[in-house]
């Protein structure tokens, strides 16, 4: 792979770096404590571009390769991982999946909405009783002349109670396991569509996450994606391209965690001298700096095997697991280095490290990751 980024890529990511400094980073700690993001950040990320990347432009979106996708998720994620993940589900789970599997119609409807920031998604995959084992849901969509009947629940929807349109995983046929599985598009103004917005999360405090509650809600058969009972390959092609963007979201975690803790070690003084010159917190500072390098590396992989057509599961599942659990290690390295200080909100760290936490849990388990790799090397499905 070629390491050196294209002149398009280097002024992508410049773009979104300076974005992230000016209209996000300044905001990131008064976004946490009000617990939202100002929703008008929405707009602004899809006049840049930023939520039409790799879409095609014939449908709003500003096409670009998957690396500058990458790029730019890490520019977010460094600003605040709250942003991050609205653009990681709405653009990664929401609109790339309906771009890839949706019908003329369903795309024309839908992706200039989503790619502009008129419209946000969300991915209602995951319920009170299933989430690992995804494939087991129980939400049922049941075929009434031209429509389904939906009736179920989902837990933990990112964008939930922002959103405008829900891709949701439903079981329609008594196919057993997964193979019963098929995903709708539902606006979230249908009847009998509520949500409650989940209170109290440890990190990504800004966003939208949301309980969806579905009762008798009307879906017409038009609005199913992809044929029916293909719906959990629907969601699991999804998420493999959106470990890609939580891995990006990482690498910007734990950039920032070792920007502010380099400033910070250069600054503060104990024993007579800046704390830089203990070779320990030299020591913190270095791990935090090979795990970013590592950790950026592994997800531009994937982003380059997307790009050139090549088989990317396992290498996205590597690229989640090491980012996810080097973003929490960068972090927590990064409230060493700040001490006492560390331990408050008015410096990065600790939301840094409360950010980190959930990227080891979501789009699959730092487990069950190591569950889908174990796979790929011994032919043994260990799930
Ligand atoms: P469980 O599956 O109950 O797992 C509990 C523990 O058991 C974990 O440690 C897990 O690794 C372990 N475990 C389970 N099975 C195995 C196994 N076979 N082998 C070894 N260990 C195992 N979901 C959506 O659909 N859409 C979203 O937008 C979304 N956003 C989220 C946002 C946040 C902030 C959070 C916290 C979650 C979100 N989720 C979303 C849900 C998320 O994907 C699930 O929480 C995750 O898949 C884990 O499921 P669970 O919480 O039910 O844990």
């Amino acid at each position: 792979m070629n390491l050196e980024l294209s002149e398009e890529q280097t002024a992508v990511r410049q773009l979104a770096r300076d974005f992230s400094d000016r209209e996000i980073a300044p905001h990131a700690v008064e976004w946490d404590r009000a617990e939202s993001v100002d929703r008008a950040i929405v707009k602004k990320l899809g006049a840049l571009g930023f939520l039409g990347l790799t879409i095609p432009e014939e449908y709003g979106g500003c096409g670009g390769d998957h690396l500058a996708y990458c790029l730019v998720t890490e520019e977010l994620g460094r600003g605040d991982s709250a942003v991050r993940g609205i653009v990681s589900v709405s653009l990664g789970l929401v609109a790339k999946t309906l771009a890839h599997w949706g019908t003329e119609e369903q795309k024309r409807q839908w992706l200039p909405g989503l790619t502009s920031g008129d419209l946000v998604g969300c991915f209602g995959l995951t319920e009170p009783g299933t989430g690992s084992d995804a494939g087991s849901l129980t939400t049922r969509a049941v075929r009434d002349g031209d429509a389904y009947v939906v009736n179920g629940s989902k837990m933990f929807i990112t964008n939930g109670t922002w959103a405008d349109v829900v891709l949701l995983f439903a079981r329609s046929t008594d196919a057993p396991g997964h193979k019963g599985v098929s995903a709708f598009l539902v606006p979230t103004d249908t009847p009998g569509l509520t949500r409650r917005e989940i209170h109290g999360k440890l990190g990504l405090r800004g966003q939208a996450t949301a309980e969806l509650v579905l009762e008798d809600v009307r879906v017409p058969a038009s609005a199913m994606l992809a044929p029916e009972g293909k719906g959990f390959s629907v969601a699991m092609s999804a998420l493999a391209k959106g470990r890609m963007s939580v891995a990006a979201g990482c690498v910007g975690i734990a950039q920032a965690a070792l920007d502010a803790a380099v400033k910070y070690a250069t600054e503060r003084e104990q024993f007579g001298r800046t704390i830089a010159h203990h070779q320990l917190v030299q020591e913190l500072l270095t791990d935090i700096a090979v795990d970013v390098d590592a950790a950026r590396l592994l997800t531009w992989r994937v982003a380059d095997l997307i790009d050139r057509g090549q088989p990317f599961v396992t290498e996205a599942s590597k690229a989640k697991l090491f980012a996810s659990e080097a973003a929490v290690r960068a972090a927590n390295n990064a409230l060493q280095v700040f001490g006492g200080y560390g331990y408050i909100d008015e410096y990065p760290a600790g939301k840094l490290l409360r950010d980190a936490r959930v990227m080891t849990l979501y789009e699959g388990t730092s487990q069950i990751q190591k569950l889908v790799i174990g796979r790929a090397l011994t032919g043994v499905s260990a799930f």
